[in-house]
Order: structure tokens, then C-alpha cells, then sequence
């Protein structure tokens, strides 16, 4: 079966990672992290930025990648076409073992030159992180070695554009599935969030994993109040007993385009 997935910040929660929409800790607790995740922010502030993303790349390497993710993984395996397309900047996925993975946020480990976009010889969030206190600190990014300008990460700020190529990609993916799999994502964010209302248009099954509901969830052909975990367990098991998408979601909304 083609099965694309949209994963959110809730895929990682049980690594250990908090949701943006999580009480933030230590120093960040006085700022809400979707203002620290702008380019405004870290123009005027780059060492209370960068900091913020030393924190969370220390916190990332940590944690280690949870059933869920592995279970998607461990999908392919069964000889399923999957395709994951990925808000999250935590490399879980990668680290899971997904084949198909698309970046629509960008990545921490991709840092790049703020001024001229070179990319650094080493990646300076996987370096010395064990320098990083636990409540995390401040502190000034790298300068990049061409131009002197300073580095920033990888990864898609609030009010900025969507790599093309991952996003033009995960567009064919949602348009090409047998089913969408919606995993821990508030659905909030675009454009991100219209890849699912784009599945919903085209008559493809969208089935929703998440313990809260969201925008989606009224729409979607089911949504199951499960953490990522226990949803997709639940999922490779219905799979496992029948080859359609027939019997897996079920409640009678459930339509199915007959397909491959
Ligand atoms: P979000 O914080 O808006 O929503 C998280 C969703 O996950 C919520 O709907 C919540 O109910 C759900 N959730 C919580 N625990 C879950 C679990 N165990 N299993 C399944 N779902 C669970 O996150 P978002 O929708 O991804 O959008 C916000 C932005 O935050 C995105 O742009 C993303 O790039 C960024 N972000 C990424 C990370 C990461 O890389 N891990 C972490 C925080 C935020
Ligand atoms: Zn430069």
C-alpha cells in the first residue's frame, strides 16, 4: 500500500522531546518558543537564539527514536510504499530507519551561513553539547568562514518559505497514497497543515493519530485518540490482517478509492 505520513512535533513527545505547545523549561520559560523561532528573534538576539537551538540539539542527540517512529519504519519492511513527511527538525526519523523521509522544516544539523547560506565544514550543533548546561545558556553562533556573517540553523522559521524541493514532494506524495497518516501534529502550521485537507479533497483516507483532538480530526475519516506510539502499532497490526484499507479505520465514514 502507498501510505504517506505527516508528522508533527507530538511523533517526538515520547522520545522525550516537547511539543512547541509544551510549558517550555529552564531559561526558556520566559519565552514562548514559537517568538524565539523567528528570524526577527534572532537578528536581534543571536546568542539567546542560537543557545535555544544548542539546548534542543543537545536534547535531540539524547533521546533515541520511540516505537512510533520505528514502527513506521519497520512498515517498509512489510512492503509498504511509505513516504514521511516531516515537520520535526530532530533526525528521529532518519535515526529510526525511514527510507522516504521529506524535510518540510529543515533540519538542526543542516546549519548554514545567515548571509551567504555556505555551509560549515562541521556541523556546530552536534559539537561540544556536553558544554551545554542542563537549563540551558546563552551563546554566541559560530561565524562563517567565507564571509564572516554568522550561522544560524537549518531549519524553517516561523514566517519564512518551505524548502521547495521537499515541499513540492510531499505534495505528489499526499497526491499519490492509498492512505494519509496524520501523527501528532496540532495541524496549525502552514502550509504544512494543508497537505491533509489537499488528501481529503482528492477522496484519499486520512486517518488521524493523536491523544488530542485537532482542527483536523472532525474532518479526517478517523482519528484515534492514541499517542504515536500505540496508534501505529495499532495501525501495522489492522495491515497485517487485511491487504486493503477496507478494514482499517472504520467508523462509517470511512470511503476508499479503489486503487492499486
Ligand atoms: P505542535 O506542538 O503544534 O502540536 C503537537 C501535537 O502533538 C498536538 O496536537 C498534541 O496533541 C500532539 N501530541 C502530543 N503528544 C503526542 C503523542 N505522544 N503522540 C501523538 N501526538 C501527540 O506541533 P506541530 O503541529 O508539529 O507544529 C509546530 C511546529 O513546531 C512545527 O513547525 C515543528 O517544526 C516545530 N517543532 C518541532 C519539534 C521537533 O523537531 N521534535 C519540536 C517542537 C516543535
Ligand atoms: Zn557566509
Amino acid at each position: 500500500m502507498r501510505i504517506t505520513v505527516v508528522t508533527g512535533a507530538g511523533m517526538s513527545a515520547e522520545s522525550g522531546i516537547p511539543t512547541f505547545r509544551d510549558a517550555p523549561a529552564g531559561l526558556w520559560a520566559r519565552f514562548d518558543p514559537q517568538r524565539l523561532a523567528t528570524p526577527e528573534a534572532f537578528e536581534e538576539d543571536p546568542a539567546l537564539v542560537w543557545g535555544w537551538y544548542r539546548w534542543r540539539a543537545a536534547l535531540v542527540l539524547r533521546a533515541r527514536p520511540n516505537p512510533g517512529h520505528l514502527g513506521l519504519a519497520r512498515l517498509e519492511d512489510d512492503g509498504h510504499d511509505v513516504t514521511v513527511a516531516t515537520q520535526n527538525v530532530d533526525a528521529l526519523h532518519e535515526r529510526a530507519g525511514s527510507g522516504r523521509l521529506l524535510h518540510l522544516h529543515g533540519s538542526l544539523f543542516a546549519s548554514r551561513c545567515s548571509q551567504c547560506a555556505a555551509a560549515p565544514a562541521f556541523e556546530p550543533l552536534r559539537e561540544y553539547l556536553e558544554a551545554v548546561p542542563a537549563e540551558g545558556a546563552r551563546e554566541e553562533p559560530p561565524t562563517c568562514s567565507a564571509c564572516g556573517g554568522r550561522l544560524r540553523p537549518g531549519v524553517v522559521w516561523f514566517g519564512e518559505g518551505l524548502p521547495e524541493g521537499p515541499w513540492r514532494q510531499a505534495q505528489e506524495a499526499v497526491a499519490d497514497c492509498d492512505l494519509l497518516l496524520v501523527i501528532g501534529t496540532s495541524n496549525l502550521v502552514y502550509p504544512a497543515a494543508a497537505l491533509p485537507l489537499a488528501a481529503l479533497e482528492a477522496g484519499t483516507p486520512v486517518l488521524e493519530i493523536n491523544p488530542q483532538p485537532t482542527a483536523l480530526s472532525a474532518h479526517a475519516n478517523a482519528s484515534w485518540r492514541l499517542p504515536a506510539s500505540e496508534g501505529v502499532e495499532r495501525l501495522a497490526t489492522r495491515l497485517h490482517q487485511s491487504a486493503g484499507t477496507e478494514n482499517l479505520l472504520l467508523p462509517g465514514k470511512w470511503k476508499c478509492r479503489a486503487r492499486g
